[in-house]
């Protein structure tokens, strides 16, 4: 194919399963839906919808209610049609050709997607054999190589592990680079950074309504950073990125926030149940987890995957690399947190 760019030829997109499977324990979703009462008030945002307009394109109503949600102000907000979307948009705002990114390894992948898209070079800093972070090396790692953006979940997704405060603040204050604190799991774990933002003239967070929230479906992410770096990154949002529906159907979920915690609080609970269950299988190491999904370890991840597959439950199976031995699986309802260890047991 002539018509592509060079450094695509080669380029695997990222692949979603599309094959139905009667559990979905892959993609570290919610498992509750929302109750009829709060579905008949999205039917009735949805039928105020102008869908003959454009949306609003700063979605100011949800930005604000999200504000109002993490109890926070005077920060700057930008809505994207997932996080991932502004993962994108960070990458266009600072990278040059060739300008480096680091990441954690193992991390989420799509910060090297969207780097790579935007011409940037990755670079990956493994994590120790317990997924900590040695910080003094990692911030040294940074400098040296003249960095220009830090990713990094926290909780990171697939380990389920934190990077503690005090080391977050480190590594934003001694690092020169941006850096991005993906909070995607952080309702979870209940201690955000999102106080700090002001404090630092190089951080950028990202939190999202698609894991706790549980509204995967209608691709809703934030951006939170000081104004100066919100004027530059403001200069590569796509206009009318988040369309009317989401905006009003967030609306609703988040002018309604109690159920937000209870709905946590439910899912929690639930991970308690599935702890306890993994922990009575024999021949697989559970890692702690601050998050809505374990990370187990076993030497035979490959065999349980295909077991699981045929019992009609989707885990996440990494299949190589340093994750080769390992399946990450969220947490589900009761009754798919029983099918699973039933499997399991097996
Ligand atoms: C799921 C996930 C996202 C993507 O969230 P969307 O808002 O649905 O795009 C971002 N970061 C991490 C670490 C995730 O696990």
């Amino acid at each position: 194919m002539k018509y592509i760019r060079d450094d695509l030829k080669d380029f695997t997109p990222y692949l979603v399963e599309k094959k139905k499977y009667d559990i979905r324990l892959d993609a570290n979703e919610s498992f509750l839906k929302y109750n009829n009462e709060i579905l008949q008030k999205m039917c009735t945002a949805l039928l105020k919808t102008d869908f003959n307009r454009y949306p609003d394109a700063d979605a100011s109503k949800v930005c604000n209610l999200y504000l109002d949600y993490l109890g926070i102000k005077d920060v700057s907000i930008i809505a994207g049609n997932g996080s991932d979307e502004l993962i994108q948009i960070i990458a266009n705002t600072f990278l040059n050709n060739n300008d480096k990114v680091m990441m954690l390894d193992p991390d989420f992948s799509m910060y090297g997607v969207y780097t790579k898209l935007a011409k940037g070079n990755i670079i990956k800093f493994p994590l120790d054999d317990n997924f900590n972070i040695n910080v003094d090396t990692l911030i040294n790692e940074i400098n040296k190589n003249n960095v220009k953006i830090l990713f990094l979940s926290t909780p990171n997704n697939p380990t389920g592990n934190i990077t503690k405060q005090d080391d977050l603040l480190k590594i934003i204050n001694n690092s020169n680079c941006i850096v991005v604190v993906d909070e995607a799991y952080v309702e979870f774990y209940g201690e955000s950074i999102v106080n700090e933002i002001n404090n630092y003239d190089n951080l950028i967070i990202l939190r999202t309504l698609s894991k706790a929230v549980g509204l995967a479906a209608i691709r809703l992410g934030f951006l939170l950073t000081n104004n100066e770096l919100y004027k530059q990154i403001y200069k590569a949002k796509p206009p009318f990125n988040v369309n009317s529906i989401t905006q009003n159907l967030a609306t609703v979920v988040l002018e309604n926030k109690d159920i937000i915690q209870e709905n946590i609080n439910i899912i929690l609970k639930e991970k308690e149940f599935l702890y306890s269950g993994l922990k009575k299988i024999n021949d697989i190491k559970i890692y702690k987890s601050y998050s809505n999904f374990f990370l187990i370890e076993c030497d035979n991840a490959s065999y349980i995957n295909n077991l699981l597959e045929t019992n009609g439950i989707k885990v996440r199976y990494f299949g190589k690399g340093r994750l080769k031995n390992y399946l990450r699986i969220n947490v589900g309802s009761r009754e798919e947190n029983i099918s699973l260890l039933n499997v399991l047991s097996r």
